[in-house]
């Protein structure tokens, strides 16, 4: 047995078996490169799920995590702390709301949508009852956000839940506008659809929910928190919309790899919880804002929005150029893209990239998602380009599937 299969042993042994064995065990890593236990050295286009966005062991993360844990690593909200005010004026700058909105600051993005969901229940009274969401959406895994979850086959083992919700097909307008009346509370959308294979919509369709909630009175709650921070080119990804939610929730990449989310409320949204509603011991922790601010800074200072932007567009264009049947397309913006196949083989493909050195995840049977640092460099998109053919050209298609 080599290191990663003793390693896969002992996680069988000792850990709960709901992710199923993972098939690499990761060591460390160095910017967009990591190595796993057996020394093996691949280029991370996934960055953790759309997490790492300064990549690994990045400076500006380290020195402020060590400068923090170093001088204070926890108060709980029983105190204040500089960085947690600091990071939610930063948040509320970028979204153009100074003044006209406040953070709640939790430690994962379920828990992010679980205090939008107790914000809405608050704002709207038990007058407005019923939630909208999208099929195929996803905003976690807690008894709340699962409710909210347009997956059933992840959802319905674990229902009742406390929440009513109307499923709508996600960028159908018509169904919003019919499903969004005078009982509902508020309508959830991912600005594109992270975990459902990084499928935008159509255009208008978050301008065409802003105005169902507007004709309604119902709540727009944006889960931002695959998509927020960088990840499209945009720092969050309904400002290319022009359209202005009332409740917006961030996780993922704004601690750079340490955990922290965020619920933030825009206009009267932001005071609907009120003193005692709501809380969480390790929400806002002082470490994982040091390193949310790093992150953010260093995306400004880097110039890493224009960057995404365009090294997206130079993997969208070189992703799409490999003539191989299993190829349909490629969708998504930034560094935020799936490439769509043509047979449900993208396990196969994510086998294939890996042993050509490349980490990918297979979001859907028939879509590769990419998800890289920010930081990725344009060498770094050319050698996964040149690499792509060869991926794809190394998935057997079943004989009579060709397309
Ligand atoms: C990942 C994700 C979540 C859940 O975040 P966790 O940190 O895993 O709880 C919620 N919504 C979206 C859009 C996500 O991509």
């Amino acid at each position: 047995m080599n290191a990663t299969e003793r390693l896969q042993a002992r996680y069988e042994a000792a850990l709960m078996p709901n992710y199923g064995t993972p098939p690499l065990a990761l060591a460390r890593g160095e910017g967009c490169r990591v190595w796993d236990a057996d020394g093996r050295e691949y280029t991370d286009m996934f960055a953790g799920i759309a997490v790492s966005s300064l990549g690994h062991a990045h400076p500006a993360i380290t020195e402020a995590v060590s400068r923090q844990v170093r001088t204070l690593a926890h108060t709980s909200n029983l105190f204040v702390h500089e960085g947690e005010v600091t990071l939610a004026e930063r948040l509320l700058s970028l979204l153009g709301a100074t003044g006209r909105g406040r953070v709640f600051f939790a430690n994962s993005g379920t828990e992010a949508n679980e205090a939008a969901i107790k914000l809405v229940r608050r704002y709207q009274g038990p007058d407005r009852p019923v939630f909208v969401a999208a099929e195929g959406g996803f905003h976690g895994r807690t008894m709340g956000a699962l409710a909210l979850t347009g997956k059933s086959s992840i959802r319905e083992p674990f229902g009742p839940f406390g929440l009513t919700v109307r499923f709508v097909p996600y960028g159908d307008v018509d169904a919003l506008q019919a499903a969004t009346r005078d009982d509902t509370a508020a309508v959830f959308l991912e600005p594109a659809l992270g975990e459902g294979g990084v499928v935008p919509p159509p255009p208008g369709y978050l301008q065409a929910a802003r105005d169902a909630c507007d004709a309604s009175g119902a709540l727009l709650v944006a889960d931002e928190i695959q998509s927020g921070i960088g990840r499209t080119g945009a720092w969050f990804a309904h400002q290319a919309d022009g359209v202005t939610p009332d409740v917006l929730t961030l996780a993922k990449g704004l601690g750079g790899g340490l955990p922290i989310g965020a619920c933030i409320g825009l206009g009267d949204a932001g005071t609907a919880l009120r003193k005692g509603d709501h809380g969480s011991t390790f929400g806002g922790n002082p470490v994982a804002c040091a390193a949310a601010l790093a992150v953010l800074d260093t995306i400004e200072a880097g110039g890493l929005l224009e960057h995404a932007a365009q090294i997206g567009r130079q993997l969208a264009d070189g992703l799409g150029q490999a003539r191989n049947p299993l190829l349909a397309g490629v969708r998504g913006r930034g560094l935020w893209l799936a490439a769509v196949l043509t047979q449900p083989l993208a396990p196969q493909v994510e086998v294939a990239a890996r042993q050509a050195g490349f980490l990918v995840n297979a979001v859907q049977p028939d879509a590769i998602r990419l998800a890289p640092p920010l930081i990725l460099g344009g060498d770094q998109a050319a050698a996964f380009l040149a690499a792509w053919p060869a991926i794809l050209g190394a998935v057997p298609v079943p004989a009579g599937q060709e397309a």
